[in-house]
C-alpha cells in the first residue's frame, strides 16, 4: 500500500515530512489551505499552507509556555489578549487561571476556528464555550491599531511571517501592542526556531528594545517545530516581571491550582537562560 507524506518546506535548505495515516480534512479557507490529518507519533496535526501549526501530541509545550509564563510572572493578570490562536489551545490554557476574568482572542480566519472545533476539540477543550472568552474574527493588526482597551498580558500566537501572519511581526503592530498593555503588562510572541529563523528573533528584539522597559526571549523545545528550541519574545513595561523569584512563582503556581505537563516554576526560570548563539541574535 502506498504511503502519503506531507512535507513542510518552511526553510530554504531543510524540510520535514510527516506521514499521513489518515487525511481528516483538506480544504482552502478564505485565507489559507487547511489540513487536519492523523499521524502515528503526534496524533491529529493541523497544517496551514503545509506548515505545521499544532499537534495533538506536543501542543501542550507551546501553549503552556506562552500562557503560564507571562500570567504567573505578572501575578495578577485579569485581562488577556490572544492574537491568532484559532485552534483554541492558547485560550484553553489562559482560561485555566480562575484569576483571569476576560480573554479576547482575535483570529483572522474563521475557518481555522470552525475546523478546529470539529476536528481538534481536544485542543480547545471547551474554551470556545467559556463565557470569559470573547472571540473576534478580524486581522490582529487591525484590531491592535483600533482598540482602546488595555490588557495585562498579550500573547501573539501567529503563523510564521509569511502570508496573513506577516503583519504580526512589524514595528507598527508591536507599537500598537505596547500602547494596549497596562503599565505592568507583558507581551509574549512566537518567534520561530532561532537556529533556523534567527532573523525573526532579531527583528522582534530590535522593536522591543525601543518599546519596552524590559525585553528578552525564553526558550522551549517543541518536537514538530524542528531545528532546536523555539524562541518566545518577551516585552514588558515592568522591569521586575521577568526576574520574579522562584519562591514567588511556586506560591503563585500552587495558588492557581493548575495541572500542567510541561510548565513548572523551575522550567519557567530556566527558560530565560539563553545559549550564546541566541544572545548573539539580539541587536
Ligand atoms: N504556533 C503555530 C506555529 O507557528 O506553527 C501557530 C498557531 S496557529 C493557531 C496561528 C493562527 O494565527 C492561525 O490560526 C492563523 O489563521 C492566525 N493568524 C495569522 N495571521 C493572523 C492575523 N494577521 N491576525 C489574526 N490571526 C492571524
Amino acid at each position: 500500500m502506498s504511503e502519503t507524506w506531507i512535507t513542510e518546506r518552511l526553510h530554504d535548505h531543510y524540510a520535514q515530512s510527516l506521514r499521513v495515516d489518515e487525511m481528516l480534512y483538506d480544504s482552502k479557507t478564505e485565507h489559507q489551505r487547511l489540513k487536519v490529518f492523523q499521524n502515528g507519533t503526534f496524533g491529529r496535526i493541523l497544517t496551514l499552507d503545509d506548515v505545521v501549526q499544532t499537534t495533538e501530541g506536543d501542543n501542550f509545550i507551546y501553549h503552556e509556555m506562552l500562557t503560564h509564563v507571562p500570567i504567573l510572572a505578572h501575578g495578577a493578570a485579569k485581562r488577556v489578549l490572544i492574537i491568532g490562536g484559532g485552534d483554541g489551545g492558547m485560550a484553553r490554557e489562559a482560561l485555566r487561571h480562575a484569576s483571569v476574568e476576560h480573554v479576547t482572542m482575535v483570529e483572522i480566519d474563521a475557518g481555522v476556528v470552525d475546523f478546529s472545533k470539529e476536528y481538534l476539540p481536544m485542543l480547545s477543550q471547551g474554551a470556545f464555550d467559556d463565557p470569559r472568552l470573547n472571540l473576534v474574527i478580524n486581522d490582529g493588526a487591525a484590531f491592535m491599531r483600533e482598540t482602546d482597551q488595555k490588557f495585562d498580558v498579550i500573547v501573539v500566537d501567529s503563523t510564521d511571517p509569511i502570508g496573513p501572519g506577516e503583519v504580526l511581526f512589524t514595528n507598527t503592530f508591536y507599537g500598537h501592542a505596547a500602547r494596549a498593555l497596562t503599565d505592568d503588562g507583558i507581551i509574549v510572541t512566537q518567534n520561530g526556531v532561532p537556529f533556523m529563523q534567527g532573523d525573526e528573533l532579531t527583528g522582534t528584539m530590535r522593536a522591543f528594545k525601543t518599546l519596552f522597559a524590559d525585553h528578552s526571549c525564553y526558550l522551549a523545545t517543541i518536537p514538530t517545530y524542528a531545528g532546536g528550541p523555539m524562541a518566545f519574545g518577551w516585552g514588558s513595561h515592568s522591569k521586575s516581571a521577568r526576574t520574579v523569584s522562584l519562591a514567588d512563582l511556586e506560591k503563585r503556581f500552587a495558588a492557581a491550582g493548575i495541572e500542567t505537563d510541561y510548565y513548572t516554576p523551575e522550567v519557567h526560570k530556566a527558560a530565560f537562560a539563553l545559549p550564546g548563539y541566541v544572545k548573539k541574535l539580539f541587536p
